[in-house]
């Protein structure tokens, strides 16, 4: 014959694994196969009977947690047969009653059908049952309990890993002001261990938070108010004595309310958040949408003066065209229209070049070809290609300073270097009117550095930055003075650039300007594709 208490477990098992819905079921299942064996045991003992007899006795538990589980075992026993409030119910099936009990609670226990359940047993019975329910419960509440405080302890890991781990700066201040609890962001953005301030620091009574105006928002938030802070500046590291007195930074400072059971302000959190990076991607933002206007202005005023500069060279050629047609026309004169053709016709190819240069430029298709150049050889040709040019205009044009032979051959893009020359040799002679202009190049450290010396009308001091921008010409109110698209010391300074030196100015108003311009000595690097920025 099975073992009963065997049979009971396996019945059990059963009966779980079809209701077993929820993790109540499942602490029962865990605990009734004991207390049923403890049932048997009792029933075998107060009855003294043994092996087949008890099969009689055999216990059918039910286990319901939801009372629609009970309703279905009640429904299955039809009819019960006495006062459903007692404890110990009668069921009457297939001719045989049925004892069921309830556990105080937890829902059921079906016995087995039997003829003498007299009124002793039952009442002895009656007593196992309350007993057994009163365990049950117990060992629920247990279970519960330990539940509670696996969740607590959770949410207090979770809570304490999102502290320390949080890039914001948090700090915890209790009732009366104390700092009860900071994270690691805190120590960095402060400089200071936490033991430097945690259990000692008082919000309430810091002369820093009074100074900072932050008193009011604390003072607030222990009202019960959630408070942000406009954005502002601070340098929380100037405060303390760290080495280097810390930086300014951008925060962005909330507090909040942390409100107990009863509703009241026990804690307030202080959080900073540093949006340093952020501002200054705003600031970026503005600055490039200012440039973009800024280009966009720039290049209608450029193409407003390109047409002045297409039609003056244009009208030249056309009306002295005309003018030569003139049927009585000396040949001083007929020599004369034809250089002003000439001239007009120059300097409209330069224009085409420059514009043509600054869009290679622009796309990315220049290339730096490098060659062994000589660079004195470079200089004396823009020289002379200038020569009478400037000297029409009575000024002298004197190369002051040339590199010794053996160091004049440097491996560079001559065609660049001469265009920077001849843009600025012919910016000199363009804003001057008299005087002398000196060209001269000396080697410094790894570098030759030249220099375009003129006594001209100078710059304004506030137009030196932007003159080497692509359309802009040294005074803007001044546009029509001077011929030109404001083009080429944008290429020369791009030029210099993608022979890797650099280029600036230094002038004065009514005495002249300097121009200089490096490039690396003797470079040996590889050629690459240009990118005007
Ligand atoms: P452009 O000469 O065609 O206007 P550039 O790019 O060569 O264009 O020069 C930009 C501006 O820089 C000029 O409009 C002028 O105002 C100023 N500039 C350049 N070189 C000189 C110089 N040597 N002396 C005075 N101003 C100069």
């Amino acid at each position: 014959m099975v073992d009963k208490s065997l049979l009971t477990e396996i019945f059990l098992e059963l009966v779980f694994s079809v209701n077993a819905e929820n993790k109540e079921d499942l602490i029962l299942k865990k605990s009734m196969p004991l207390y049923l064996r403890k049932l048997n045991c009792f029933l075998a003992g107060v009855l003294k009977k043994e092996g087949d007899d008890l099969k009689e006795l055999m216990i059918i538990p039910f286990v319901a947690s939801k009372s629609s589980d009970w309703l279905s075992v009640k429904d299955f026993f039809s009819h019960p047969h006495g006062d459903e409030k007692e404890i110990c119910t009668r069921y009457f099936f297939n001719d045989f009653y049925y004892y069921g009990f309830t556990l105080t609670g937890y829902g059921v226990l079906i016995l087995g059908r039997k003829k003498a359940f007299d009124d002793l047993f039952i009442k002895e019975l009656q007593a196992v049952v309350l007993h057994l329910g009163k365990v049950l419960i117990q060992s629920n509440e247990i279970e519960r309990r330990e539940r509670a405080e696996h969740k607590l302890r959770e949410s207090e890991r979770r809570f304490s890993l999102l502290m320390q781990e949080s890039p914001y700066v948090i700090g915890i201040y209790d009732s009366t002001g104390i700092q009860v609890a900071v994270n690691k962001a805190f120590e960095d953005f402060w400089g200071l261990p936490a033991s430097g301030t945690l259990n000692k620091f008082n919000v309430l009574k810091s002369r820093i938070v009074k100074n900072t105006g932050l008193l009011t928002y604390v003072l607030r938030a222990y009202q019960g108010e959630a408070v942000s802070l406009p954005e502002y500046e601070f340098n929380p590291k100037g405060l303390t004595d760290i080495e280097g007195g810390g930086q300014l930074r951008w925060l962005s400072t909330k507090i909040y309310p942390l409100k107990n059971q009863l509703g009241e302000v026990d804690n307030i959190v202080i959080t900073h958040e540093d949006i340093t990076e952020r501002k200054k991607a705003e600031n970026d933002l503005l600055k490039a949408k200012d440039k973009a206007e800024e280009s966009d202005r720039l290049k209608s005023a450029f193409l407003a003066n390109m047409s002045h500069e297409f039609r003056t060279p244009m009208n030249g050629i056309l009306g002295f065209s005309e003018l030569l047609q003139q049927p009585v026309l000396t040949g001083d004169e007929k020599n004369e229209y034809i250089e002003i053709i000439k001239q007009s016709g120059a300097r409209m190819l330069n224009i085409i070049d420059d514009i043509i240069n600054i869009s290679k430029l622009e796309s990315g298709e220049v290339e730096v070809l490098i060659s062994n150049t000589n660079i004195n050889e470079q200089i004396a040709y823009v020289c002379s290609f200038f020569k009478d040019e400037a000297e029409k205009k009575n000024i002298c044009l004197n190369l002051k300073e040339a590199l010794p032979w053996e160091m004049a051959f440097v491996n560079t893009d001559c065609e660049k270097i001469y265009s920077i020359l001849s843009n600025l040799v012919k910016n000199a002679i363009k804003y001057s009117n008299k005087g002398c202009i000196e060209i001269a190049c000396e080697k410094k450290g790894d570098f030759l550095e030249f220099f375009i010396k003129d006594t001209g009308i100078g710059i304004p001091e506030d137009r030196l930055k932007v003159i080497f921008d692509r359309f802009r010409q040294g005074d803007m109110g001044n546009i029509r003075a001077f011929e030109g698209a404001g083009l080429g010391l944008s290429i020369s300074k791009a030029y210099v650039e993608l022979l890797g030196g650099d280029i600036w100015v230094e002038s004065e108003i009514g005495k002249g300007s300097i121009f200089y311009f490096t490039i690396p000595y003797n470079t040996k690097s590889e050629p690459k594709m240009a990118l005007m920025i």
